[in-house]
């Protein structure tokens, strides 16, 4: 991959990727899967099965990921627990202040859908997606930590496999978002 950049006397089209640019993207990639930092955002009871993986017994240490306190040093937020309209704008806030690039995992059927709350709530924003875009939907009520686990893997994946353009196209996907919605 060439990390989208032109590079001086370099026909991108006629050149197939270059293997020094590649390296580095994969071990940008491996960096970044390796050091995916969460910031601790919990609104309601999802959040208690999110609370426990930070535990020994699910240790999710091992996979580098640290929760935080700011949003600032944080590249992951893992949306646990129900969104009201109230929540939206500080959520949205929340997320722009996260440095690029970040994630999102929509934890809970209350974030994915709006859950319980998606028929007759007047209050509840009914999928995190019309707020801020979503990298990995996570289903249940609440889901246990070892599906939050599987998402976490899933979006180690996801990470391994990202190149400079399309996680470009990811940020005029989440520019439209912020147009529309903010
Ligand atoms: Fe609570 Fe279920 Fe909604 Fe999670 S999905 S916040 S457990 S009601």
């Amino acid at each position: 991959n060439s990390m989208g950049r032109p590079i001086p006397g370099v026909d991108r089209a006629a050149t197939p990727d270059s293997i020094i640019l590649t390296t580095l993207n994969d071990f940008t990639n491996w960096a970044r899967l390796s050091s995916l930092w969460p910031l601790l955002y919990g609104t309601s009871c999802c959040f208690i099965e999110f609370a426990s993986l930070i535990g020994s017994r699910f240790d999710f240490d091992r996979y580098g990921l640290v929760p935080r306190s700011s949003p600032r040093q944080a590249d992951l937020i893992i949306t646990a627990g129900t969104v009201t309209m109230k929540m939206a704008p500080s959520l949205v806030r929340l997320y722009e202040q996260m440095p690029e690039p970040k994630y999102v995992i929509a934890m809970g059927a209350c974030t994915v859908t709006g859950g319980m709350f998606s028929t007759d709530s007047y209050s509840t924003v009914r999928g995190v997606d019309k707020l801020i875009p979503v990298d990995i939907y996570l289903p249940g009520c609440p889901p246990k930590p070892e599906a939050i686990v599987d998402a976490i893997i899933k979006l180690r994946e996801k990470v391994s496999r990202e190149t400079y353009d399309n996680y470009r196209d990811k940020l005029r996907e989440g520019n439209r978002f912020f147009t529309l919605n903010h």
